[in-house]
């Protein structure tokens, strides 16, 4: 049996990356709109007639960026603008059989069933494809180097 895998995120533009940043930022480390820099090129109103008209604009474009369920803030710069990351989401049932990039056949039956799964994590590495050691928590996070 295989695993669910969706992708949420692969290349992502700086723009993109920016407003993922304060948008996620005003809503929940109570970053001031008035306060958020402006970038050239970039066309927005963080501010708007209230501070709560503000929070409010800034939670819709948290939901509309599919970030609201992110418990530490988007980087400004990752690799996802380089294409070097991608953020999955993924599950299965039972025990899953993976052959690593030395065509060794790997059967994980160990929890947790996610990105998370330490066997999955090592399976991962032998394509070159390292989960997330930064600092926080980023679980849906893989890239090249695992930053
Ligand atoms: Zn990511």
């Amino acid at each position: 049996m295989g695993a669910a895998l969706s992708i949420a995120a692969t290349y992502r533009p700086i723009k993109r990356s920016y407003l993922m940043h304060w948008s996620w930022r005003i809503v929940n480390d109570g970053v001031d709109p008035a306060k958020v820099p402006a970038v050239s090129g970039i066309d927005i109103e963080w501010e708007h007639p209230t501070v709560s008209a503000s929070v409010s604009a800034a939670k819709e474009m948290v939901r509309a960026l599919s970030i609201s369920r992110l418990r530490t803030k988007p980087a400004l710069r990752s690799l996802h603008n380089l294409g070097l990351a991608v953020d999955m989401s993924i599950s299965w049932r039972g025990a899953v059989s993976l052959t690593d990039a030395m065509g060794k056949v790997v059967q994980i039956k160990s929890g947790p069933r996610t990105g998370m799964n330490r066997q999955l994590i090592e399976v991962g590495a032998t394509y070159g494809v390292r989960k997330y050691r930064g600092s926080g928590r980023d679980v849906p996070h893989w890239s090249n180097s695992g930053l």
